[in-house]
């Protein structure tokens, strides 16, 4: 006995069961089209610099964890400074080398952080 279920094939030429991705603020990375240099290299290196420059000065705790960091710790040590996007990079491509997005945080906290900071700029206390 065969199954009795295809009534029509499953070619129907406008809808075939496409979707499109739904993506959040998509349109956000259209606003810029400038391509964006990759964070990495000499300038990302001069970018650390000045968020443990201003880091240091101001005492800023990580932005992740909200313990204070220890400026004087060089990468790759766990504690040291690195550079957090506050709007995640992935999201917001254009302002990868915006000072205004750089904030401080753990090398091991901006790891495992990923892109889980949201657009948000504060960071609410979980307890
Ligand atoms: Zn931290």
């Amino acid at each position: 006995m065969e199954s009795l279920t295809p009534a029509k094939p499953d070619c129907s030429p406008k809808q075939s069961g496409f979707v499109m991705p739904r993506t959040l603020e998509v349109h956000e990375m259209n606003i810029n089209q400038a391509p964006v240099k990759p964070w990495s290299g000499r300038a990302a290196a001069e970018a650390l610099k000045q968020v443990k420059a201003k880091g240091r000065r101001n005492q800023t705790p990580c932005v992740i964890c909200d313990q204070g960091i220890d400026y004087s710790l060089a990468y790759p040590h766990r504690q040291s400074c690195s550079v957090q996007h506050i709007k995640p990079r992935k999201h917001f491509p254009q302002l990868t080398w915006d000072p205004l997005n750089w904030a401080p945080a753990h090398l091991d906290c901006n790891k495992s952080a990923g892109a889980k900071i949201q657009t948000g700029l504060g960071i609410t206390d979980d307890w």
